[in-house]
């Protein structure tokens, strides 16, 4: 396994000359960590599986250097980047026996038989699979399929890492969370560098130590689960992760005070260095905003309906075009259709053209 560093990568289809705007992949430069466990979590569209394809050599990057471990690997081809891959659909050989198709990326290195051997077992006990290790590969279901895949991407312990593309796609509902802790509990065991590319928050918020979030070919944020959650970086980030997304209004701000119409809400920050002409927002997650009965000082929402996802109750409110969720506390009933709302200041977040600012103490 391996440290990777991604300097300045971007990645045109369209060609080096290609306006920077239309880019797939938009100029990024991070590191992932030796051993991490990272999810590239995104829309359709957002160019997930674009930098994965250039972390494994599939595609050769228009700018930019990969390095693992500090050499610079971007003019090599997949197979030399000693990389394992995972894809959407099951790669297997039905000819071979499940065993052999776990031990097909170790014989093909030449590794000594007792060394398959074992890594092959380990391997098959970790994913259940065991039981199967003598039968024929064909005639199983979709979900033991993959399961073999995985294994046969988890099987080497020499690999800089391991890339997971949607690899739960073809997974049973039923089955997704099972074998999704049982990836996480793997990563704990084999310590390997796994990143692993999926459009979907709960697997990457599950799977993942480290998120990291694009939006239309740029990487918008990297963080724990709890960071993208407190603090988005990115009003994207912000609508994207949470289920409702973090409520987005248009405001203006100055000082410790945001302004709606005519109404105000506190701060917990100062904010007196606003780029001048970026559009301003404020961004607040429903988990953070009270509907109550309308007072003096609060802002007044009309309710739409009131969602009981029965841990949580949200209220979808509005005022004049903005759309709000808020949590609607144990009790809370609209007798004539409004509320007020209560933010709570340090969870108000400012943000300028989309990016968040940090505000003074
Ligand atoms: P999905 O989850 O749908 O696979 P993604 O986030 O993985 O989406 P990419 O497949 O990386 O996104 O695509 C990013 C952008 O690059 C999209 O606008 C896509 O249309 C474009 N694109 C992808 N592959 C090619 C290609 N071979 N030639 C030209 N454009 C491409």
């Amino acid at each position: 396994m391996a440290r990777i560093d991604l300097v300045d990568l971007a990645h045109s289809y369209g060609g080096n000359a290609a306006p920077q705007e239309s880019f797939a992949l938009k100029p990024v430069t991070m590191t992932w960590r030796q051993g991490g466990a990272y999810a590239l979590l995104g829309p359709s569209g957002c160019g997930k599986t674009t930098l994965l394809n250039v972390i494994s050599g599939i595609i050769t990057p228009s700018r930019g250097k990969i390095l693992f471990d500090g050499v610079d690997i971007t003019p090599l081809s997949t197979q030399k980047r000693n990389i394992a891959q995972v894809f959407q659909f099951p790669v297997i050989y039905d000819t071979m026996t499940v065993g052999e198709n776990l031990a097909f990326p170790l014989k093909n290195r030449g590794v000594p038989k007792a060394e398959i051997d074992r890594r092959v077992a380990e391997i098959g006990r970790l994913l259940d699979l065991d039981p199967y290790l003598n039968r024929k590969a064909t005639r199983l279901t979709a979900d033991a399929k993959q399961k073999i895949s995985l294994g046969r991407g988890l099987v080497r312990n020499d690999v800089a890492a391991v890339l997971f593309d949607e690899p739960l796609t073809v997974i049973d509902p039923e089955l997704k969370w099972q074998l999704r802790s049982k990836l996480k509990a793997l990563h704990r065991e084999l310590d390997l560098t796994m990143i692993y590319v999926t459009h979907d928050q709960t697997e990457a918020l599950t799977f993942a130590d480290t998120v990291v979030v694009m939006h239309d070919g740029r990487v918008v944020q990297s963080g724990t689960p709890a960071e993208l959650f407190d603090k988005p970086a990115h009003t994207f980030v912000g609508y994207f992760i949470g289920s409702p997304g973090m409520n987005i209004l248009p405001a203006e701000v100055r000082g410790r005070e945001a302004r709606i119409g005519g109404n105000v809400i506190a701060l917990g920050r100062s904010y007196d260095n606003l780029p001048a002409g970026a559009k301003i927002e404020i961004g607040v997650r429903p988990e953070f905003v009270d509907a109550v009965a309308p007072a003096p000082g609060l802002l007044t929402a009309k309710v739409e309906r009131i969602d009981d996802l029965g841990r949580i109750r949200f209220a979808r409110v509005r005022i004049g075009e903005a759309k709000i969720a808020a949590r609607a506390p144990a009790g809370f009933t609209s007798a004539d259709g409004t509320a007020g709302l209560k933010f709570d200041p340090s969870h108000v977040h400012v943000y300028a053209d989309s990016l968040l600012v940090e505000g003074a103490a």
